[in-house]
């Protein structure tokens, strides 16, 4: 029997929402004929939730991996009930239901999921480790893919544990290359941070010999780290969360506002930071998952901005790819990903 591809049936409660917006899902393993179980080896907890997760366990992995148990056994699926994200797995394909649309795939095949775990059946029958450093849970569990669920092989020739990470934040790479125009000058808010340095190197790229690309980041080091990668033009040293703070550093770096903003961050209170360092012209690109749409709709209102904003949609077509693409073509960041993640 097939299932609505949305996986709508599975919603437990409230009903008549889809499985994101839903507060319990059905995670029984048995699948409908549209469907696709995974024998999960990893979950990549979106940063926003991990930060939230690690700083409520005080950094115990203990505490971390009940904390993690508890919210998977009480919704069915893995989403942080304060930030509301998720992230996404890697696992091979254990049962392929006869009518799921893609017949390219088989038992077996490992890949990644291209959707959130926020919408995402799942059951953990025990966690393996917690990497404090990456935010990978290693567990032993299944998952369920809805038909509409999209996902990437995993390529023979590529850490697993590398893909996962750089597919967990694919959409922010291939957004930057929409967004950004030659010539434009671009500001990272986090560009130290995965998909920082990842947004990084396709602003360096856009925006070619006569535009520049300005990282905001909060500890020495990561000024150094960027240098090291030969990313950003320039790096300024400011909390994001200080609008006033990034506003006159980035003023007095650049002079006048910039053409484009990335907001990369894990944490809360970075809307005001991007809003006054752009143009009335230009966009902010929120992808955070600390985001608040009524800080940024309030507060830009508030400054008399016209600036657009647009909310960091996880999907553009083709976002897998480009990023595997991306850290393929691009050593000093391979090297980076292999020491973090690997
Ligand atoms: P990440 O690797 O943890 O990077 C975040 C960066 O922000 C880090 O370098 C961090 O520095 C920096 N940062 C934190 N607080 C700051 C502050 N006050 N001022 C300046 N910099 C600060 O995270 P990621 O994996 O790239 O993810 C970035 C964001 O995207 C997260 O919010 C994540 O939840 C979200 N995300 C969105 C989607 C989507 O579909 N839109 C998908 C995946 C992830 P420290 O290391 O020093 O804290």
């Amino acid at each position: 029997m097939n299932t609505c591809k949305y996986g709508t049936n599975r919603v437990i409660e409230p009903k008549g929402v889809l499985p994101q917006a839903a507060l319990r899902v059905n995670n029984t393993m048995e699948i409908f004929d549209n469907e696709i179980l995974i024998d999960v080896i990893t979950l990549n907890i979106d940063s926003a939730s991990f930060t939230q997760i690690k700083k409520a366990c005080d950094n115990d992995v203990v505490k971390m991996e009940k904390m993690i148990l508890d919210i998977v056994k009480t919704k069915g699926k893995m989403q942080n009930p304060v930030t509301g994200s998720g992230g996404m797995l890697i696992g091979s394909i254990a049962k392929v239901g006869k009518s799921f649309p893609d017949k390219s795939i088989k038992v077996g095949d490992k890949i990644a999921t291209l959707v959130s775990l926020s919408l995402t059946p799942l059951k953990i029958e025990r966690i393996n480790s917690v990497n404090i450093e990456n935010d990978q849970v290693n567990i032993v569990g299944q998952a369920i893919l809805f038909e509409s669920g999209i996902f990437a092989k995993v390529p023979n020739d590529m850490d697993q544990h590398l893909v996962l990470a750089a597919l967990d934040v694919a959409g922010a790479p291939a957004q930057v290359d929409k967004l950004v125009k030659e010539g434009d000058t671009v500001a990272i808010i986090g560009a130290a941070g995965k998909s920082g340095v990842l947004c990084a190197y396709q602003a360096m790229k856009n925006v070619g010999s006569t535009g520049k690309v300005i990282g905001i980041v909060n500890e020495e080091k990561q000024i150094t780290l960027l240098k090291d990668l030969e990313l950003c033009h320039e790096v300024i040293l400011a909390d994001a969360t200080n609008a006033m703070e990034v506003y006159e550093k980035v003023l007095e770096a650049n002079k006048e506002a910039v053409d484009v903003t990335i907001n990369v961050v894990n944490v809360q209170n970075t809307e005001m930071s991007c809003i006054l360092i752009t143009k009335d012209t230009g966009i902010v690109y929120f992808f955070s998952m600390a985001t608040s749409f009524t800080k940024a709709a309030l507060g830009a209102e508030g400054v008399g901005s016209d600036v657009t904003m647009i909310i960091g949609n996880g999907y553009t077509k083709g976002h897998a790819e480009l990023t595997l693409n991306l850290v393929n073509n691009a050593p000093k960041i391979k090297q980076l990903f292999e020491r973090i993640y690997t």
